[in-house]
C-alpha cells in the first residue's frame, strides 16, 4: 500500500494533502477524536464555542492554558517533515490544514492554508490588537482572564474558528481551488466528520482525483479511496517521500 501511494504520487502533477490533528499527534499535541483525544476529557461546545468564550473568557483560558503549553512547545515530527520534503521536491503542490499548530510552516512547508486559523497569534475583539499567542501564555501565570495590552480589554481571542464562527473565507476558497484542480489528493491524520473541511476531498474526488487516506484508524471516506493505509503518519509518510526520493 505503501508503494502503491508512492506510484501515485510520483506521477501526480497537482497533489494535495489536507492534514488533521492526527498528523500532530506524535508531536505531543492531543486529537479531538480517536484514542485519548481531548472530547473524552472536555465538552466541546463548552470549552470551544464562541458564545462560551464570550460569556466567560476566563474558563475558556483556564482550559486553553493547559494546551497552549503543549502547542507552544511542540516540534514537528517525521510526518510534518516529509510533507516539507515533498512539497520542497516538487511532489505537492500545498497542505490545507485543519491543525491550528502552525508546525507545517516550523517544518518548511511554504504553501499552507489553514482552514480553521491559527493558534500562534491572539486577538483582542475590542480594540483589534494583534499578540503573538506566546506572549500571552506568559501572562496567563499572573492574570485571568488575560488583558489586552493596548486597551487593556478582557476579551483577548486565539485566531482560532471557534464552534459557531465563520470560517476564513480566503482559506476556504483557495483550498476548494486546489481541490478542483488535484489529480491526487492525500488526506492524513483526519477524522474526516469536520466539514466543510471533509468537503475539500469530497470536491476532488468529484473533480477526478485520486484519494489516498492515512489515518490511523479507519475514516468515512475510506471506500472512496483507491489507497488506504492505517498507520501513524509519522512512520508512513517518511517511507513514502523515500521511495519518492524527496
Ligand atoms: P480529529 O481529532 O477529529 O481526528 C484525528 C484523527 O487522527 C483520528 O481519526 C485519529 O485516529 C487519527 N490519528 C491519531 N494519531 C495519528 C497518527 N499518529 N497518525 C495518523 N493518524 C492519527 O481531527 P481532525 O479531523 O483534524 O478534526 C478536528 C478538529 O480539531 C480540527 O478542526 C482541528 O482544528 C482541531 N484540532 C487541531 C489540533 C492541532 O492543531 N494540532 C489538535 C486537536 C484538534
Amino acid at each position: 500500500m505503501v508503494e502503491r501511494a508512492a506510484a501515485l504520487l510520483a506521477t501526480a502533477h497537482h497533489a494535495v494533502v489536507l492534514t488533521g490533528a492526527g498528523v500532530s499527534a506524535e508531536s505531543g499535541i492531543p486529537t479531538f477524536r480517536g484514542e485519548g483525544g481531548l472530547w473524552t476529557k472536555y465538552d466541546p461546545v463548552k470549552v470551544s464555542s464562541i458564545d462560551s468564550f464570550l460569556a466567560d473568557p476566563a474558563s475558556y483560558w483556564r482550559v486553553s492554558k493547559e494546551r497552549g503549553t503543549v502547542a507552544l512547545s511542540a516540534r514537528p515530527n517525521a510526518g510534518h517533515d516529509a510533507l516539507a520534503a515533498m512539497e520542497a521536491a516538487g511532489h505537492l503542490v500545498a497542505v490545507v490544514t485543519q491543525n491550528t499548530d502552525g508546525l507545517h510552516q516550523v517544518s518548511g512547508s511554504r504553501r499552507v492554508i489553514e482552514l480553521h486559523g491559527s493558534g500562534r497569534t491572539v486577538r483582542c475583539l475590542e480594540c483589534g490588537k494583534l499578540e503573538p499567542r506566546a506572549d500571552v501564555q506568559a501572562r496567563l501565570e499572573v492574570e485571568m482572564p488575560p488583558r489586552c495590552p493596548n486597551c487593556g480589554g478582557t476579551f483577548l481571542k486565539p485566531t482560532v474558528v471557534l464552534f459557531g464562527e465563520p470560517m476564513p473565507t480566503d482559506a476556504i476558497n483557495e483550498a476548494f481551488d486546489l481541490a478542483r484542480q488535484a489529480d491526487v489528493m492525500l488526506v492524513v491524520g483526519s477524522s474526516l466528520v469536520v466539514y466543510p473541511a471533509a468537503d475539500v476531498p469530497l470536491v476532488a474526488i468529484r473533480s477526478g482525483a485520486r484519494l489516498i487516506v492515512i489515518n490511523a484508524e479507519p475514516t468515512p471516506f475510506d471506500r472512496f479511496a483507491a489507497v488506504v493505509i492505517h498507520g501513524r503518519s509519522g512512520e508512513v509518510l517518511p517511507e513514502i517521500a523515500r521511495l519518492i526520493g524527496a
